[in-house]
């Protein structure tokens, strides 16, 4: 579903992605963890092009592109693949939260407004928020805010979707309804890479945990293996200072 080969990437002189690859199946849920700074959130970006890469190359679903060089119609292409969830939920603080689920489908797929409404509803009950639907975001708690936030990536049935610390900006008392979306997603086979500091969820979710060091991954392999019993020095301070 998703094949990363050789990816680097560099700010300035600073190697933020050094010659990453990686492999992910259909409806395979990967988290990724690691520290501050070690390019977890840069690998998701490249990943949909918000950040360019220097060199490598990105498989998702059927679109294959060279990073060193590819066309707009090329980015626009692999940018369709995936549907992006952000930190701090980036919706659309003019529209309700039906209108921001709906927005990609009339804009960019240019569907019949019936049709939208229809897809919209259907999204907003399955993260369950049908009696919130007109609501404008500043109405909207952290949770249910980042609920619209992945019915919005669901809305263009992306290949797969792409997580960046879901839960951080939120409560802890809101944090369990959006895992809780999202562990819905996994039963459904979506493919989804989650960046998290949650570990007892990324535990409990993921088929694989990938942990990133310095641009690099340093380890990877089934959730519990990684999280629970690394004998990877590094990893191991790293989990020692999360909990
Ligand atoms: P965190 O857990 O804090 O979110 P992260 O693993 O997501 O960290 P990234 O945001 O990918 O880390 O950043 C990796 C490195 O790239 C950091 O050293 C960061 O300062 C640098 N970096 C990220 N974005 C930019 C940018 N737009 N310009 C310059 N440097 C950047
Ligand atoms: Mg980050």
């Amino acid at each position: 579903m998703i094949s990363v080969k050789n990816l680097s990437k560099r700010f300035g002189d600073k190697v933020v992605l050094d010659n990453i690859s990686l492999d992910i199946a259909q409806g395979e849920v990967v988290a990724i963890i690691g520290p501050s700074g070690s390019g977890k959130s840069t690998l998701l970006r490249c990943l949909n092009l918000l950040e360019k890469p220097e060199s490598g190359t990105i498989e998702i679903g059927d679109r294959v592109l060279d990073t060193r060089r590819y066309s707009t119609k090329e980015a626009y292409a692999l940018r369709q693949q995936t549907a992006m969830v952000f930190q701090n939920y980036n919706l659309f603080k003019n529209k309700t939260a039906l209108e921001n689920i709906t927005e990609a489908l009339i804009v960019v797929k240019k569907m019949p407004k019936k049709q939208t409404q229809e897809i919209g509803l259907r999204l907003i009950e399955q993260v369950g928020l049908l009696p919130e639907a007109h609501q404008y975001p500043v109405t909207l708690s952290g949770g249910q805010q980042q609920r619209v936030g992945i019915a919005r990536a669901l809305a263009v049935d992306p290949k797969a979707i792409l997580f960046d610390e879901p839960t951080s900006a939120l409560d802890p008392e809101r944090v369990h309804e959006v895992l809780q979306v999202i562990q819905n997603l996994a039963k459904n086979s979506t493919t989804m890479v989650i960046v998290t500091h949650e570990m007892q969820f990324a535990k409990e979710v993921a088929d694989r945990v990938i942990f990133m060091a310095d641009g690099h991954i340093v380890e990877q392999g089934p959730a519990e293996q990684v999280i629970s019993f690394s004998d990877n020095p590094q990893t191991q301070r790293f989990l020692r200072q999360m909990t």
